[in-house]
Protein backbone atom coordinates (compact mmCIF):
# COMPACT_ATOMS: atom_id res chain seq x y z
CA UNK A 1 0.00 0.00 0.00
CA UNK A 2 1.70 3.48 -1.12
CA UNK A 3 1.89 6.17 1.67
CA UNK A 4 -0.96 8.34 1.08
CA UNK A 5 -3.10 5.12 1.07
CA UNK A 6 -1.27 4.22 4.81
CA UNK A 7 -1.88 7.45 6.20
CA UNK A 8 -5.32 8.01 5.34
CA UNK A 9 -6.13 4.09 6.61
CA UNK A 10 -4.27 5.01 9.67
CA UNK A 11 -6.43 8.28 10.14
CA UNK A 12 -9.39 5.76 10.36
CA UNK A 13 -8.12 3.39 12.48
CA UNK A 14 -7.44 6.26 15.20
CA UNK A 15 -10.39 7.90 14.71
CA UNK A 16 -12.46 4.90 14.44
CA UNK A 17 -10.66 2.33 16.74
CA UNK A 18 -14.02 1.55 18.28
CA UNK A 19 -15.89 0.68 14.75
CA UNK A 20 -13.72 -2.40 13.50
CA UNK A 21 -16.11 -3.35 10.62
CA UNK A 22 -15.82 0.18 9.20
CA UNK A 23 -12.33 -0.28 9.89
CA UNK A 24 -11.99 -3.31 8.07
CA UNK A 25 -14.09 -2.04 4.92
CA UNK A 26 -11.75 0.50 4.45
CA UNK A 27 -8.84 -1.67 4.46
CA UNK A 28 -10.32 -4.18 2.08
CA UNK A 29 -11.35 -1.34 -0.02
CA UNK A 30 -7.91 0.65 0.30
CA UNK A 31 -5.80 -2.77 -0.31
CA UNK A 32 -6.81 -2.30 -4.07
CA UNK A 33 -6.30 1.08 -4.85
CA UNK A 34 -2.35 1.63 -4.67
CA UNK A 35 -2.34 1.70 -8.67
CA UNK A 36 -5.49 4.32 -9.34
CA UNK A 37 -3.65 6.48 -6.66
CA UNK A 38 -0.61 6.01 -8.05
CA UNK A 39 -1.91 7.01 -11.84
CA UNK A 40 -3.79 9.60 -10.54
CA UNK A 41 -1.99 11.77 -8.35
CA UNK A 42 -4.39 15.00 -8.59
CA UNK A 43 -6.52 12.59 -5.75
CA UNK A 44 -4.01 13.16 -3.56
CA UNK A 45 -3.33 16.70 -4.14
CA UNK A 46 -7.02 17.13 -2.82
CA UNK A 47 -6.89 14.51 -0.13
CA UNK A 48 -9.99 12.63 -1.85
CA UNK A 49 -9.83 9.81 0.32
CA UNK A 50 -10.16 11.69 3.56
CA UNK A 51 -13.01 12.95 2.23
CA UNK A 52 -14.55 9.27 1.11
CA UNK A 53 -14.10 7.84 4.55
CA UNK A 54 -16.04 10.57 5.89
CA UNK A 55 -19.76 10.16 5.54
CA UNK A 56 -21.23 13.15 4.08
CA UNK A 57 -23.89 13.07 6.37
CA UNK A 58 -24.99 11.22 9.58
CA UNK A 59 -27.91 10.69 11.89
CA UNK A 60 -28.90 9.25 14.87
CA UNK A 61 -32.09 9.55 16.63
CA UNK A 62 -34.92 8.18 19.18
CA UNK A 63 -37.35 5.75 18.10
CA UNK A 64 -39.64 5.04 21.05
CA UNK A 65 -42.35 2.45 20.72
CA UNK A 66 -44.87 0.94 22.71
CA UNK A 67 -45.07 -3.04 23.29
CA UNK A 68 -48.41 -5.24 23.48
CA UNK A 69 -47.89 -5.00 27.34
CA UNK A 70 -47.86 -1.42 27.66
CA UNK A 71 -44.12 -1.16 28.53
CA UNK A 72 -42.57 1.62 26.56
CA UNK A 73 -39.03 0.86 24.87
CA UNK A 74 -36.37 3.56 23.24
CA UNK A 75 -34.71 2.48 20.79
CA UNK A 76 -31.67 4.61 18.32
CA UNK A 77 -31.91 4.74 15.19
CA UNK A 78 -28.84 5.90 12.10
CA UNK A 79 -29.24 6.72 8.49
CA UNK A 80 -25.46 7.75 7.02
CA UNK A 81 -25.94 9.37 4.17
CA UNK A 82 -22.49 8.39 2.95
CA UNK A 83 -21.92 9.86 -0.65
CA UNK A 84 -24.15 11.56 -2.98
CA UNK A 85 -21.83 12.33 -5.50
CA UNK A 86 -23.04 10.49 -8.42
CA UNK A 87 -26.68 10.06 -7.29
CA UNK A 88 -29.74 10.45 -4.74
CA UNK A 89 -27.93 8.63 -1.51
CA UNK A 90 -29.42 4.86 -1.69
CA UNK A 91 -29.52 1.83 0.35
CA UNK A 92 -31.19 -0.27 2.82
CA UNK A 93 -32.12 -0.37 6.37
CA UNK A 94 -30.85 -2.68 9.36
CA UNK A 95 -33.08 -3.84 12.17
CA UNK A 96 -31.08 -5.99 14.24
CA UNK A 97 -30.09 -6.01 17.74
CA UNK A 98 -26.30 -5.66 17.11
CA UNK A 99 -26.73 -2.90 14.78
CA UNK A 100 -24.29 0.21 16.05
CA UNK A 101 -22.64 3.32 14.14
CA UNK A 102 -19.96 0.74 12.84
CA UNK A 103 -21.82 -1.69 11.19
CA UNK A 104 -24.14 1.14 9.75
CA UNK A 105 -20.93 3.04 8.39
CA UNK A 106 -19.67 -0.42 6.96
CA UNK A 107 -22.66 -1.00 5.38
CA UNK A 108 -22.90 2.60 3.96
CA UNK A 109 -19.48 2.79 3.08
CA UNK A 110 -19.68 -0.45 1.27
CA UNK A 111 -22.93 0.67 -0.50
CA UNK A 112 -21.23 3.71 -2.45
CA UNK A 113 -19.09 1.22 -4.55
CA UNK A 114 -21.64 -1.41 -4.67
CA UNK A 115 -23.99 1.60 -6.21
CA UNK A 116 -21.63 2.66 -8.23
CA UNK A 117 -21.18 -0.50 -10.15
CA UNK A 118 -24.86 -0.68 -10.62
CA UNK A 119 -24.23 1.75 -13.49
CA UNK A 120 -26.89 3.19 -12.62
CA UNK A 121 -27.03 7.12 -10.60
CA UNK A 122 -27.15 6.08 -7.15
CA UNK A 123 -25.00 7.34 -4.15
CA UNK A 124 -24.39 5.34 -1.42
CA UNK A 125 -26.64 5.21 2.03
CA UNK A 126 -27.14 3.21 5.19
CA UNK A 127 -29.45 3.36 8.19
CA UNK A 128 -31.30 1.21 10.79
CA UNK A 129 -31.77 0.47 14.38
CA UNK A 130 -30.47 -1.80 17.09
CA UNK A 131 -34.31 -3.15 17.55
CA UNK A 132 -34.49 -6.76 17.66
CA UNK A 133 -37.29 -7.99 15.82
CA UNK A 134 -37.37 -11.65 17.25
CA UNK A 135 -40.05 -12.34 18.55
CA UNK A 136 -42.52 -9.27 17.99
CA UNK A 137 -45.99 -9.11 17.55
CA UNK A 138 -47.14 -7.39 14.16
CA UNK A 139 -48.71 -4.91 16.26
CA UNK A 140 -45.48 -4.14 18.14
CA UNK A 141 -43.20 -3.74 14.24
CA UNK A 142 -46.06 -1.33 12.96
CA UNK A 143 -45.55 0.75 15.78
CA UNK A 144 -41.72 0.81 15.76
CA UNK A 145 -41.60 1.26 11.71
CA UNK A 146 -43.98 3.99 12.23
CA UNK A 147 -41.85 5.96 15.25
CA UNK A 148 -38.88 4.96 12.85
CA UNK A 149 -40.15 6.72 10.31
CA UNK A 150 -42.01 9.80 11.97
CA UNK A 151 -38.22 10.45 12.62
CA UNK A 152 -36.44 9.63 9.33
CA UNK A 153 -38.79 11.10 7.08
CA UNK A 154 -37.98 14.79 7.21
CA UNK A 155 -34.28 13.63 5.51
CA UNK A 156 -35.72 11.69 3.03
CA UNK A 157 -37.25 11.71 -0.66
CA UNK A 158 -37.45 10.80 -4.06
CA UNK A 159 -34.29 13.37 -4.69
CA UNK A 160 -32.51 13.03 -2.09
CA UNK A 161 -32.11 9.69 -0.01
CA UNK A 162 -34.14 6.61 -0.89
CA UNK A 163 -34.26 3.75 1.97
CA UNK A 164 -35.02 0.00 1.02
CA UNK A 165 -34.61 -3.04 3.16
CA UNK A 166 -31.92 -5.48 4.64
CA UNK A 167 -31.55 -7.68 7.33
CA UNK A 168 -34.83 -7.46 9.63
CA UNK A 169 -36.59 -4.95 6.85
CA UNK A 170 -38.93 -6.94 4.70
CA UNK A 171 -41.96 -6.53 2.75
CA UNK A 172 -44.03 -6.24 6.06
CA UNK A 173 -41.52 -3.44 7.20
CA UNK A 174 -41.42 -1.44 4.10
CA UNK A 175 -44.83 -1.35 3.44
CA UNK A 176 -45.15 -0.08 7.30
CA UNK A 177 -42.07 2.11 6.95
CA UNK A 178 -44.02 3.55 3.64
CA UNK A 179 -47.87 4.30 5.13
CA UNK A 180 -46.13 6.58 8.17
CA UNK A 181 -44.20 8.64 5.54
CA UNK A 182 -47.24 9.52 3.15
CA UNK A 183 -49.29 9.91 6.20
CA UNK A 184 -46.79 12.68 7.67
CA UNK A 185 -45.96 14.19 3.94
CA UNK A 186 -49.44 13.98 2.57
CA UNK A 187 -48.10 13.38 -0.93
CA UNK A 188 -47.88 10.29 -2.73
CA UNK A 189 -44.53 10.38 -3.33
CA UNK A 190 -43.67 6.27 -3.55
CA UNK A 191 -40.25 6.41 -5.01
CA UNK A 192 -39.13 7.08 -1.47
CA UNK A 193 -38.48 3.80 -0.67
CA UNK A 194 -38.10 0.12 -2.75
CA UNK A 195 -38.91 -3.03 -1.85
CA UNK A 196 -42.49 -1.81 -1.76
CA UNK A 197 -45.48 -4.55 -2.07
CA UNK A 198 -46.78 -4.87 -5.98
CA UNK A 199 -50.24 -2.69 -5.09
CA UNK A 200 -48.33 0.30 -4.22
CA UNK A 201 -45.38 0.63 -6.90
CA UNK A 202 -43.06 -2.02 -6.21
CA UNK A 203 -41.18 -3.69 -9.21
CA UNK A 204 -41.69 -7.42 -10.27
CA UNK A 205 -38.63 -9.47 -9.27
CA UNK A 206 -37.38 -6.83 -6.53
CA UNK A 207 -37.64 -9.60 -4.09
CA UNK A 208 -35.38 -12.16 -5.80
CA UNK A 209 -32.97 -9.74 -7.42
CA UNK A 210 -30.05 -10.02 -5.34
CA UNK A 211 -29.88 -13.53 -5.62
CA UNK A 212 -30.94 -14.22 -9.19
CA UNK A 213 -28.09 -11.15 -9.95
CA UNK A 214 -25.49 -13.09 -8.14
CA UNK A 215 -26.39 -16.18 -10.18
CA UNK A 216 -26.17 -14.66 -12.97
CA UNK A 217 -22.56 -12.66 -12.01
CA UNK A 218 -21.76 -16.47 -10.89
CA UNK A 219 -22.61 -17.91 -14.69
CA UNK A 220 -20.49 -14.58 -15.98
CA UNK A 221 -17.18 -16.13 -13.74
CA UNK A 222 -18.03 -19.79 -14.90
CA UNK A 223 -17.83 -18.58 -18.79
CA UNK A 224 -14.82 -17.05 -18.06
CA UNK A 225 -13.64 -20.29 -16.70
CA UNK A 226 -14.63 -22.46 -19.67
CA UNK A 227 -17.14 -23.88 -17.31
CA UNK A 228 -20.93 -24.07 -16.95
CA UNK A 229 -23.48 -23.72 -14.66
CA UNK A 230 -25.52 -27.64 -15.48
CA UNK A 231 -24.96 -30.12 -12.39
CA UNK A 232 -23.03 -27.68 -10.38
CA UNK A 233 -23.39 -28.18 -6.52
CA UNK A 234 -23.89 -25.25 -4.76
CA UNK A 235 -22.96 -24.29 -0.61
CA UNK A 236 -24.78 -20.98 0.54
CA UNK A 237 -24.94 -20.27 3.90
CA UNK A 238 -28.53 -18.21 4.94
CA UNK A 239 -31.56 -19.26 3.62
CA UNK A 240 -33.04 -15.34 3.75
CA UNK A 241 -34.32 -13.54 1.10
CA UNK A 242 -30.81 -13.51 -1.08
CA UNK A 243 -30.09 -17.11 -0.58
CA UNK A 244 -33.38 -18.63 -1.26
CA UNK A 245 -33.36 -16.20 -4.57
CA UNK A 246 -30.08 -17.96 -5.23
CA UNK A 247 -31.38 -21.42 -4.57
CA UNK A 248 -34.57 -20.94 -6.53
CA UNK A 249 -32.25 -19.43 -9.95
CA UNK A 250 -29.60 -22.04 -9.92
CA UNK A 251 -32.47 -24.95 -9.61
CA UNK A 252 -33.80 -23.33 -13.04
CA UNK A 253 -30.43 -23.12 -14.93
CA UNK A 254 -29.77 -26.44 -13.33
CA UNK A 255 -27.59 -26.79 -11.17
CA UNK A 256 -28.22 -27.10 -7.04
CA UNK A 257 -27.74 -25.91 -3.66
CA UNK A 258 -26.92 -28.93 -1.67
CA UNK A 259 -26.14 -27.17 1.43
CA UNK A 260 -27.47 -23.62 3.90
CA UNK A 261 -26.89 -23.04 7.10
CA UNK A 262 -28.70 -20.73 9.55
CA UNK A 263 -27.89 -19.40 12.82
CA UNK A 264 -28.08 -22.68 14.75
CA UNK A 265 -26.66 -25.02 12.30
CA UNK A 266 -26.90 -26.12 9.15
CA UNK A 267 -28.81 -28.37 6.64
CA UNK A 268 -27.09 -30.98 4.00
CA UNK A 269 -29.67 -31.93 1.26
CA UNK A 270 -27.65 -33.55 -1.38
CA UNK A 271 -30.43 -33.94 -3.74
CA UNK A 272 -30.75 -30.15 -3.81
CA UNK A 273 -33.29 -27.36 -2.26
CA UNK A 274 -34.83 -27.40 -5.68
CA UNK A 275 -38.52 -28.49 -5.80
CA UNK A 276 -41.52 -25.34 -5.50
CA UNK A 277 -42.05 -27.53 -1.88
CA UNK A 278 -38.86 -26.98 -0.46
CA UNK A 279 -38.75 -23.87 -1.59
CA UNK A 280 -41.89 -22.84 -0.03
CA UNK A 281 -41.80 -24.49 2.89
CA UNK A 282 -38.37 -21.84 3.72
CA UNK A 283 -40.45 -19.15 2.48
CA UNK A 284 -42.78 -20.38 5.63
CA UNK A 285 -40.01 -21.82 7.73
CA UNK A 286 -38.28 -18.36 8.10
CA UNK A 287 -41.67 -16.39 8.32
CA UNK A 288 -42.45 -18.50 11.38
CA UNK A 289 -39.04 -18.24 13.06
CA UNK A 290 -36.10 -16.39 11.20
CA UNK A 291 -33.46 -18.19 13.87
CA UNK A 292 -33.80 -21.72 13.10
CA UNK A 293 -33.32 -24.30 9.75
CA UNK A 294 -33.27 -27.53 11.28
CA UNK A 295 -37.28 -27.81 10.81
CA UNK A 296 -36.22 -28.19 6.87
CA UNK A 297 -34.00 -31.02 7.77
CA UNK A 298 -37.15 -32.85 9.78
CA UNK A 299 -39.51 -32.14 6.98
CA UNK A 300 -37.43 -33.46 4.04
CA UNK A 301 -35.22 -36.22 6.20
CA UNK A 302 -31.99 -34.36 5.70
CA UNK A 303 -28.84 -34.22 7.73
CA UNK A 304 -28.98 -31.25 10.68
CA UNK A 305 -25.68 -30.36 11.94
CA UNK A 306 -26.23 -28.28 14.77
CA UNK A 307 -24.10 -25.08 16.04
CA UNK A 308 -21.53 -24.79 13.17
CA UNK A 309 -21.19 -23.90 9.79
CA UNK A 310 -20.25 -26.18 6.88
CA UNK A 311 -17.67 -24.45 5.01
CA UNK A 312 -15.20 -26.78 4.08
CA UNK A 313 -17.08 -30.38 2.57
CA UNK A 314 -15.37 -31.88 -0.76
CA UNK A 315 -18.51 -32.23 -2.38
CA UNK A 316 -19.83 -28.73 -3.77
CA UNK A 317 -18.35 -27.21 -6.39
CA UNK A 318 -19.28 -23.78 -5.50
CA UNK A 319 -19.53 -21.90 -2.19
CA UNK A 320 -21.45 -18.75 -1.72
CA UNK A 321 -21.91 -17.40 1.44
CA UNK A 322 -25.00 -15.66 1.95
CA UNK A 323 -25.62 -14.51 5.32
CA UNK A 324 -23.45 -11.95 6.92
CA UNK A 325 -20.72 -9.85 7.68
CA UNK A 326 -17.57 -11.89 8.90
CA UNK A 327 -19.19 -15.15 8.04
CA UNK A 328 -15.99 -16.95 7.03
CA UNK A 329 -12.46 -16.74 9.34
CA UNK A 330 -9.39 -17.51 8.48
CA UNK A 331 -9.63 -20.75 9.89
CA UNK A 332 -12.67 -21.69 7.79
CA UNK A 333 -10.53 -20.38 4.72
CA UNK A 334 -8.37 -22.76 5.24
CA UNK A 335 -11.00 -25.19 6.07
CA UNK A 336 -12.06 -24.35 2.39
CA UNK A 337 -9.04 -23.80 0.58
CA UNK A 338 -7.99 -27.87 1.41
CA UNK A 339 -11.58 -28.69 0.34
CA UNK A 340 -10.22 -28.20 -3.47
CA UNK A 341 -13.27 -26.14 -3.95
CA UNK A 342 -12.67 -23.71 -7.46
CA UNK A 343 -15.62 -21.08 -6.83
CA UNK A 344 -15.82 -18.72 -3.74
CA UNK A 345 -18.62 -15.95 -4.52
CA UNK A 346 -19.34 -13.98 -1.78
CA UNK A 347 -22.79 -13.00 -1.35
CA UNK A 348 -23.82 -11.10 1.87
CA UNK A 349 -21.75 -7.86 2.58
CA UNK A 350 -18.73 -8.16 3.91
CA UNK A 351 -18.94 -12.35 4.81
CA UNK A 352 -15.36 -12.75 4.65
CA UNK A 353 -12.83 -11.50 7.19
CA UNK A 354 -9.31 -9.43 5.45
CA UNK A 355 -7.11 -12.14 6.70
CA UNK A 356 -9.55 -15.04 5.18
CA UNK A 357 -10.10 -12.95 1.96
CA UNK A 358 -6.71 -12.32 1.18
CA UNK A 359 -5.78 -15.94 1.96
CA UNK A 360 -8.84 -17.16 -0.23
CA UNK A 361 -7.64 -14.98 -3.48
CA UNK A 362 -3.41 -15.87 -2.92
CA UNK A 363 -5.39 -19.98 -3.78
CA UNK A 364 -4.13 -20.33 -7.12
CA UNK A 365 -7.10 -22.79 -8.28
CA UNK A 366 -9.62 -20.78 -6.63
CA UNK A 367 -11.78 -17.67 -8.17
CA UNK A 368 -12.83 -15.57 -5.74
CA UNK A 369 -15.63 -13.02 -6.53
CA UNK A 370 -16.56 -10.22 -4.09
CA UNK A 371 -19.99 -9.04 -2.56
CA UNK A 372 -20.26 -5.87 -3.65
CA UNK A 373 -20.48 -6.81 -7.39
CA UNK A 374 -22.00 -10.25 -7.06
CA UNK A 375 -24.87 -8.55 -4.61
CA UNK A 376 -24.77 -5.50 -6.83
CA UNK A 377 -28.44 -6.56 -9.00
CA UNK A 378 -30.21 -5.85 -5.85
CA UNK A 379 -29.74 -2.28 -5.49
CA UNK A 380 -29.69 -2.21 -9.20
CA UNK A 381 -33.37 -3.28 -9.45
CA UNK A 382 -34.51 -0.97 -6.83
CA UNK A 383 -33.15 1.86 -8.97
CA UNK A 384 -35.13 0.44 -11.79
CA UNK A 385 -38.39 0.30 -8.87
CA UNK A 386 -37.47 3.80 -9.09
CA UNK A 387 -37.31 4.61 -12.39
CA UNK A 388 -40.89 2.79 -12.61
CA UNK A 389 -42.12 5.06 -10.12
CA UNK A 390 -40.99 8.79 -11.81
CA UNK A 391 -42.14 7.23 -14.89
CA UNK A 392 -45.46 5.74 -13.71
CA UNK A 393 -45.09 2.55 -15.30
CA UNK A 394 -44.78 -0.74 -14.32
CA UNK A 395 -42.61 -2.59 -16.22
CA UNK A 396 -42.79 -6.83 -17.05
CA UNK A 397 -41.10 -9.20 -14.90
CA UNK A 398 -39.12 -10.59 -18.36
CA UNK A 399 -38.17 -6.60 -18.83
CA UNK A 400 -36.95 -6.35 -14.87
CA UNK A 401 -35.23 -9.74 -15.11
CA UNK A 402 -33.43 -8.81 -18.63
CA UNK A 403 -32.20 -5.28 -17.36
CA UNK A 404 -30.79 -7.18 -14.32
CA UNK A 405 -28.84 -9.67 -16.38
CA UNK A 406 -27.47 -7.20 -18.54
CA UNK A 407 -26.31 -5.18 -15.28
CA UNK A 408 -24.55 -8.57 -13.64
CA UNK A 409 -22.96 -9.17 -16.90
CA UNK A 410 -21.52 -5.40 -17.37
CA UNK A 411 -20.72 -5.53 -13.86
CA UNK A 412 -18.72 -8.72 -14.18
CA UNK A 413 -16.70 -7.42 -17.37
CA UNK A 414 -16.17 -4.07 -16.07
CA UNK A 415 -14.45 -5.50 -12.63
CA UNK A 416 -12.40 -7.67 -14.89
CA UNK A 417 -11.15 -4.91 -17.38
CA UNK A 418 -10.69 -2.69 -14.86
CA UNK A 419 -8.30 -5.17 -13.03
CA UNK A 420 -6.44 -6.24 -16.78
CA UNK A 421 -6.19 -2.04 -17.42
CA UNK A 422 -3.74 -2.14 -13.94
CA UNK A 423 -2.02 -5.34 -15.12
CA UNK A 424 -3.85 -7.48 -12.14
CA UNK A 425 -4.97 -10.07 -14.49
CA UNK A 426 -8.53 -11.98 -13.63
CA UNK A 427 -8.92 -10.75 -10.35
CA UNK A 428 -12.15 -9.75 -9.23
CA UNK A 429 -12.01 -8.19 -6.33
CA UNK A 430 -9.68 -5.26 -6.75
CA UNK A 431 -11.60 -4.32 -10.27
CA UNK A 432 -14.67 -4.36 -8.56
CA UNK A 433 -12.91 -1.78 -6.11
CA UNK A 434 -11.18 0.36 -8.56
CA UNK A 435 -14.14 0.17 -11.29
CA UNK A 436 -16.46 1.33 -8.17
CA UNK A 437 -14.12 3.83 -6.60
CA UNK A 438 -13.21 5.58 -10.17
CA UNK A 439 -16.81 7.17 -10.84
CA UNK A 440 -17.52 7.93 -7.68
CA UNK A 441 -14.04 9.77 -7.68
CA UNK A 442 -14.29 11.60 -10.83
CA UNK A 443 -17.93 12.75 -10.33
CA UNK A 444 -16.63 14.51 -6.41
CA UNK A 445 -13.63 15.49 -9.03
CA UNK A 446 -15.26 17.51 -11.24
CA UNK A 447 -18.26 18.64 -8.81
CA UNK A 448 -15.16 20.49 -7.00
CA UNK A 449 -16.64 19.87 -3.46
CA UNK A 450 -17.60 17.76 -0.74
N1 LIG B 1 -29.75 -3.63 1.46
C1 LIG B 1 -29.51 -4.00 0.11
C2 LIG B 1 -28.03 -3.91 -0.21
O1 LIG B 1 -27.22 -4.27 0.63
C3 LIG B 1 -30.42 -3.26 -0.85
C4 LIG B 1 -30.30 -1.78 -0.85
C5 LIG B 1 -31.33 -1.08 -1.75
O2 LIG B 1 -32.05 -1.75 -2.46
O3 LIG B 1 -31.36 0.15 -1.68
O4 LIG B 1 -27.60 -3.54 -1.26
Amino acid sequence: MNAYLASVLENVKTKHGNEPEFVQTVEEVFSSLEPVIEKHPEYEKVDLLTRMVEPERMFTFRVTWEDDQGNWHTNRGWRCQFNGAIGPYKGGLRFQKNVYEGIIKFLGFEQTFKNSLTGLPIGGAKGGSDFDPAGKSDAEVLRFCQSFMTALYRYIGPDIDIPAGDMGVGAREIGYLYGQYRRLKGVWENGVITGKGLSFGGSLIRPEATGFGAVYYLCEVLKHENDSIEGKRIAVSGYGNVAWGIMKKAAELGAKVTYMAGPDGYVHDPDGIDTDEKLNFILDMRAKDPMHCKPYAEKFGCEFVEGTKHWGHKDVDILMPAAMQNDVNLEWAKKIAESGVKYYIEVANMPTTNDALEFLRGQKHMVVAPSKAVNAGGVGVSALEMSQNSERLVWTAEEVDAQLKKMMVTIHSMSAEAAEEYGLGYDLVAGANIAGFKKVAEAMMQQGQF
